[in-house]
């Protein structure tokens, strides 16, 4: 039998241990589980508990749940749990000692070393702590490594010399970006910085907040000093804040949350993923003055960096996604789970050590953006054949997205929905891969346009699922047809992408806002125009200048407008108008 050494990422809200197997880093898990939270608990029926039994019991009994011990890792400060004290390194001994005992059930075999992961900003004596941890739990630590570093390893950045990379860790309890440079085959921390009071746990707070002052407002009853009821409140609220990653509104559930005068009063609020992000938003803003800091602090700039990776699971929420693209311009790797890339990486980490060979890890992904085609109002013209992406190319399959689509008019009770992959702004330039009618639409409130949920699920085997649901009537329409699948190694990724880049040349037009938007408006009518060969020379002319891709954002949006204007234009007066402007906007461009 060979030697083993797994990796253990030990986090703040999770933990996951994870080992290289015939070249494949891969996670071990207990069950279905891969992941165990970061909790040790005490209860009196059944003694001591760790993870997801801890987790549970904390709504139950939050004085007997420790939670976050890693903040408190190299103080001095005594737990008590039960009827006893602990130290921090013996409380984080439980959560190890649960992970070895996970890889020795998984493995069928005794697991003695590992190598376990801390942020890059942690001191000696954290670092001492946390060997302290893995020595009390039966683990020789044969490494501690930075986990902004493990998890460039994940991403096989060592095989690349000479790359510059943004990690950007946004987990439950903490914030960390880090710059991390591979010379030579060696990968180093250039720099770091974080806020170690940020994380999903603050966006929880922020809605449960809000929630308790709809709750309040709604039942004139105060959840102040009601623990209980605080704690599930939380609950819900993160549950709302997952949802929100995938759906465009959720609702905010929590039954039996208080009572008045014998009568159960029950927490039930619709939330859109806008009012989430407004609410949140100065906490992502956050994060900008980090990434700034850090930059600064290498004396390095956004065009130094090769790679973006995202790390945590509170990357999975799309504003976070946006903000790192649009701070860097790159678009981030997000292909390997968040919240198993750093224990994936520990493992190669282990690998590394043991002499063991890495294969560079195998990622099923949608080579292609995929989304639907869309209408939307400028300056008062319907600038239509718009791609909207639901899924962006490179996503890790399997995926569900939904969006909410309006109507362009408040009696239009037809949409057509057409499916495409591909990458250009221009909805009619990419792939059709389907397409279907949803018909008898009608409007939530009166004056409002009707609406229509889109549904995007992209399973493994390649096909996806379009599904168009009329939630006034609840009817629904769908179709599935066969997208393209890809299976490649992350470095095979990485090169794809950057070629991609070099030929990209409308990218920051694909990304604008209002070409992009969650709430885009659905094309229904088709007008023909009817043009004279003046105007029509004058299109070429500005379809060329846009082809040719060397305009800016704002001038190839301000020309786009222009063309569809004409394109759709329905009286000559309009016609003339617009031929006129667009002879003005050429002079000064060409
Ligand atoms: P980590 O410490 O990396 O395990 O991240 C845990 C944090 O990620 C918690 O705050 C979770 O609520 C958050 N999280 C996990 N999945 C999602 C998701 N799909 N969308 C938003 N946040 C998520």
């Amino acid at each position: 039998m060979s030697e083993i050494i797994v990796g253990i990422d030990l986090g703040t809200t999770n933990s996951a241990v994870a080992i290289v197997q015939d070249g494949q880093p891969r996670l071990l898990a207990k069950g279905d589980q891969k992941i165990i939270p970061s909790v040790v608990a005490y209860s009196k029926q059944v003694g001591w508990l760790v993870g997801r039994p801890a987790l549970n019991q904390y709504v139950l009994d939050p004085d007997n749940t420790v939670r976050s011990i890693k903040r408190k890792m190299g103080s001095d400060e005594r737990i008590k749990l039960g009827d006893r004290e602990f130290s921090p390194q013996e409380i984080s001994a439980f959560i190890l000692r649960e992970l070895k005992t996970i890889a020795e059930e998984s493995l069928g075999q005794p697991v003695t070393k590992a190598v376990i992961t801390v942020p890059a900003y942690f001191t000696n004596a954290q670092r001492q702590a946390t060997k302290e941890a893995g020595t009390i739990a039966g683990l020789e630590v044969v490494r501690i490594i930075n986990e902004p570093t493990a998890a460039a390893l994940a991403y096989g950045l060592n095989e690349d010399d000479d790359q510059m990379a943004l990690v950007y860790d946004l987990g439950g309890g903490t914030f960390d970006v880090s710059l991390v440079e591979m010379m030579g085959g060696v990968v180093e921390v250039r720099a770091s910085h974080g806020d170690t009071c940020l994380g999903g746990d603050d966006f929880d707070y922020k809605l449960a907040e809000h929630a308790h002052k709809l709750f309040e407002a709604k039942h004139k009853t105060s959840l102040h000093g009601n623990r209980l009821a605080l704690a599930r409140l939380r609950h819900a609220a993160e549950m709302a804040k997952i949802e929100l990653s995938t759906f465009p509104e959720t609702h905010l559930r929590e039954e039996y949350l208080a009572e008045h005068n014998g009568t159960p009063l029950h927490l039930d609020e619709l939330l859109l993923r806008r009012e989430f992000e407004e609410l949140t938003e100065d906490l992502l803003n956050r994060t900008t003055e980090s990434l700034k800091k850090v930059l600064a602090d290498a004396k390095l700039e956004v065009g130094d960096l090769s790679r973006v990776l995202l790390v945590g699971g509170s990357t999975r929420m799309p504003a976070v996604w946006n903000l790192v693209q649009e701070f860097t311009g790159i678009e981030p790797d997000a292909e390997i789970n968040p919240d198993e890339v750093v224990a994936l990486g520990a493992a190669v980490q282990a690998a590394i050590i043991a002499g063991q060979p890495v294969d560079s890890i195998l990622v099923d992904l949608t080579p292609y953006s995929l989304g639907i085609e869309s209408a939307t109002i400028m300056n008062g013209q319907v600038i239509p054949d718009i791609f909207t992406v639901l899924i962006h190319r490179n996503t890790t399959i399997p995926v569900t997205k939904e969006e909410i689509f309006y109507t362009l008019h408040p009696n239009q009770d037809t949409v057509e929905i057409k499916v495409y992959q591909g990458e250009s702004p221009q909805a009619s330039a990419n792939t059709l891969l389907g397409e279907f009618m949803i018909k008898n639409l009608k409007s939530t409130k009166p004056g409002e346009n009707p609406s229509v949920h889109v549904r995007f699920d992209f399973d493994v085997n390649g096909m996806l699922n379009v599904k168009a649901t009329n939630h006034v009537t609840g009817s629904q329409e769908a179709i599935t047809v066969e997208a393209t699948q890809a299976t490649l190694t992350l470095n095979e990724l990485a090169e794809a992408r950057r070629q991609l880049a070099e030929l990209n040349t409308y990218e920051d037009f694909e990304d604008d806002d209002d070409f992009d938007d969650e709430e885009s408006e659905v094309e229904l009518e088709e007008v023909s125009p009817e043009m004279d060969a003046e105007t029509a020379a004058l299109l070429q002319r500005a379809q060329g200048l846009l082809d040719g891709g060397a305009l800016t954002k704002t001038q190839a949006i301000q020309l786009k407008t222009l063309i569809d204007g004409l394109n759709e234009a329905e009286t000559q007066d309009k016609l003339d108008e617009l031929s006129e402007e667009l002879l003005d906007v050429l002079f000064d461009l060409e």
